[in-house]
């Protein structure tokens, strides 16, 4: 028998299957992990596939050394997705499997939590009437069967038990523990579903995709958990994915009480082990709804029922970094597999989700109204120019302020949104116009005052604060624009007694931080929670009545074609944050420029009106989902290198483009717009072409890279950021 392996290496040299002789003595699988010999190495590897025959040289072809387990740890269902990954996102094969294993597998990091038990020996001779002691213990565990060492000692004397252990009533033994991650524990509340709802949970049954657009408020969860409860009374599974960031302990907690532990959690803040073994329950089939970030969608949950993508519009869906690959696309391939039910939820949908849904490719339900019945919130927009002409400068409107001033004399809370963290976005000399960079990207340090340090955003390098210019001299140093903790500390002058909150990057990257801050807040009145985009999603706080948001023109000038798009759906969902409960909230939205047509829609929460103003923008300016973008970015320490490789590569296409002439809107070699990062230098490719023979191009495409290239390199299709 042969073994068909692929080498667990991440080197594209390596990036095939190769095959091995299984030893007579070795019975093994599909899906198995194996050591191989592999040059003067023993490696791991997967084995993707057996057969009789060799398609190598026999007499050249060299056993497998061991078996790592004795089943597979890649089930069926996931070595096809591989193999479709492989094809149409052109990965390397190992890459792939790699998404599909706890890392902390992989690398043997981990330990297995193991306790030490005692049970009743087979045929054991029975105490002495006068140990009376032992007795009870002969009795206890009689009754009890196998008890943790630990638990015994509780009721029993140590001594007694080991004095049991050696003359042979007790045999000890081991058990291993899974380890569960924390949660916090809240009843549940099973609700009457509103007609909406149980329309929509009527809808939502056949195998097919469907997109939920239900607004802010409108009870998705309730939606989704109903459909997971049918679905599990059908003796199946379901995956439930949310964007990391509004995975709150909140949503988890609501999920342990309704499925107990029918659940797993996979999310970032796990420990390496707690992930670890939440991996094994929904491998070994213990656990059967997972809820978790994108990873998740690589769970091996089996006989799969349902899968439900939340905030399916959030762009943490797409993972930006190698192997890159969009949850869509793998929840779909899933579906079609387990021929289940897949919903995207949405309150703004992408402008492509959407349109598939005008296409029929999805089924649309809607959910267009509040479940408490409540008006939307009502979002007033301020012109900051005005406010400057009328002598304002401060980061603050007139409104906002006497808005927050309302809601601290009736006790209630209010959320300012600043998608910006630190204190300022940067540090410039007002004499000569020195800004402070980081030597190692090229882009300016943000100023954290905490701290009083500088930081690269984008690398985490740290720096002294300027209080003197180090080119001129002049301690006259002007603050660039404003960020969370510069936002806190202005609150902190205007309402001294208030308590003001702060959630981002920076606050909660120690564990629990995220639960400590939203438990603070919601026992807190009033209180004032300033953060970024993480308090944009998912929270539910009932008395918060106010939403300010301070700068919404930042995502709106961004440079890709999804910034319109992008500042619509932030600001839908951090209104959707105010007035959930009894009293119909308010949103303040400052910008410059007031006349932008995002903000006529969003102010109207006129989701329908904006998708078709901005599909018709695509259309005719081709661009996606009318046309597809390839970006293909190559970096490298030496610049000459880079510019070079790319310049080759380039070459290469602009061959495939003479051969496919129509197909082409554009395409164009540069730097980077971020031409440095971490000390390496960015070039890329940008190109748009047409649907009709996008495959096939981006086929030739991914084929053009020289595969000797010293650069690395990257293929992105639309992506969301072009930096
Ligand atoms: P969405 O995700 O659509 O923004 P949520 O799922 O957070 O909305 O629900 C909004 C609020 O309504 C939550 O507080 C939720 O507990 C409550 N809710 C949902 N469904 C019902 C229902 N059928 N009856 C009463 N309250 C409900
Ligand atoms: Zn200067
Ligand atoms: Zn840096």
């Amino acid at each position: 028998m042969f073994a068909k392996i692929i080498i667990d290496q991440d080197a594209k040299a390596l990036d095939k299957v190769f095959e091995y002789r299984v030893p007579d003595e070795m019975s093994v699988q599909v899906g198995e992990r194996v050591m191989v010999p592999f040059g003067s190495r023993n490696l791991q590897g997967f084995i993707v596939g057996l057969s009789e025959v060799c398609e190598y040289d026999e007499s050249k072809v060299k056993e497998i050394s061991s078996k790592i387990e004795d089943f597979a740890v890649i089930k069926k269902e996931m070595l096809e997705l591989m193999f479709y990954m492989a094809d149409k996102l052109h990965l390397k094969l190992a890459s792939i499997l790699r998404l599909f294993l706890p890392s902390e597998m992989r690398t043997d990091k981990v330990k297995e939590l193991i306790v030490k038990t005692v049970t009743l020996a087979p045929n054991f001779q029975m105490p002495s009437q006068r140990a009376k002691k032992q007795l009870e213990v002969v009795e206890f565990l009689k009754e009890n069967g196998e008890k943790k060492l630990s638990e015994m000692s509780e009721k029993f004397s140590y001594s007694t038990i080991s004095a049991m252990v050696k003359s042979g009533i007790l045999v000890t033994g081991e058990e291993q523990i899974l380890r569960a991650p924390a949660f916090d524990k809240i009843k549940s509340e099973k609700r009457k579903l509103t007609p909406l709802q149980q329309r929509a949970v009527d809808t939502i049954c056949e195998n097919k995709t469907y997109l939920l657009h239900g607004v802010t408020g409108s009870g998705k969860t309730e939606v989704y958990m109903n459909l997971i409860e049918r679905v599990l009374s059908r003796g199946k599974t379901a995956l439930m994915l949310v964007p990391e960031i509004s995975l709150t302990p909140q949503v988890l907690a609501n999920f342990k009480a309704r499925f107990g532990e029918d659940v797993a959690l996979i999310h970032s803040g796990l420990s390496a082990g707690e992930r670890f073994d939440e991996w094994k329950r929904i491998f070994f089939g213990q656990a059967k709804v997972v809820v978790g970030a994108r990873s998740a969608i690589f769970t091996p949950l089996e006989n799969l029922g349902i899968i439900i993508i939340d905030e399916e519009h959030e762009q943490s869906y797409v993972s930006e970094s190698n192997p890159r690959y969009d949850t869509h696309m793998i929840a779909e391939f899933r579906r079609k597999y387990n021929d289940c039910t897949l919903v995207f939820g949405s309150a703004t949908p992408s402008i492509e989700s959407y349109a598939k849904a005008m296409d029929g490719e999805y089924t649309l339900v809607e959910m267009p109204v509040r479940v408490n019945g409540m008006e939307m919130p009502k979002i007033v927009v301020v012109d900051m120019l005005m406010e400057m002409r009328q002598g304002n400068n401060q980061i603050f409107s007139i409104p906002l302020i006497y808005e927050l001033k309302d809601i601290i004399a009736e006790k209630k809370q209010a959320m300012i949104f600043i998608n910006r963290r630190g204190f300022s976005s940067f540090q410039r000399c007002r004499q000569c116009g020195y800004v402070a960079k980081c030597s190692d990207c090229d882009v300016s340090l943000v100023y954290h005052r905490f701290e009083n340090r500088l930081k690269c955003h984008y690398c985490g390098k740290r720096y002294k604060a300027l209080d003197v210019c180090p080119s001129c001299g002049s301690r006259d140093i002007k603050q660039g624009a404003v960020g969370t903790e510069r936002v806190v500390e202005e609150l902190h002058k205007l309402f001294p007694d208030v308590r003001i909150l702060r959630m981002d990057n920076d606050t909660t990257s120690k564990k629990n931080g995220h639960r400590e801050i939203l438990n603070e807040f919601r026992n807190t009145k009033p209180a004032i929670l300033v953060g970024t985009q993480m308090i944009a999603k998912g929270h539910d706080f009932e008395d918060v009545l106010l939403v300010g948001i301070i700068d919404a023109d930042q995502s709106l000038y961004q440079s890709d074609y999804r910034s319109i798009e992008r500042t619509f759906q932030l600001i839908t969902q951090v209104s959707g944050r105010a007035g959930r409960s009894s009293k119909q909230g308010k949103v303040i939205l400052q910008t410059y420029s007031p006349k932008h047509y995002v903000y006529r829609y969003a102010v109207n929460y006129d989701y329908k009106g904006f998708f078709k103003k901005e599909i018709n923008l695509r259309k005719v300016t081709n661009f996606p989902p009318y046309a597809r973008i390839i970006r293909v970015l190559f970096s490298h320490e030496d610049e000459k290198i880079v510019a070079q490789e790319c310049k080759v590569c380039y070459n290469k296409i602009k061959e495939i483009q003479n051969a496919y002439k129509d197909e082409f809107v554009y395409l164009d070699v540069m730097k980077a717009p971020l031409n440095k990062i971490k000390n390496k230098f960015r070039y890329q490719i940008m190109m748009r072409v047409k649907l009709a023979k996008a495959d096939e191009i981006e086929k030739k495409v991914f084929e053009s890279v020289d595969e000797k290239c010293k650069s690395s390199v990257f293929f992105e299709i639309n992506p969301n950021n072009l930096s």
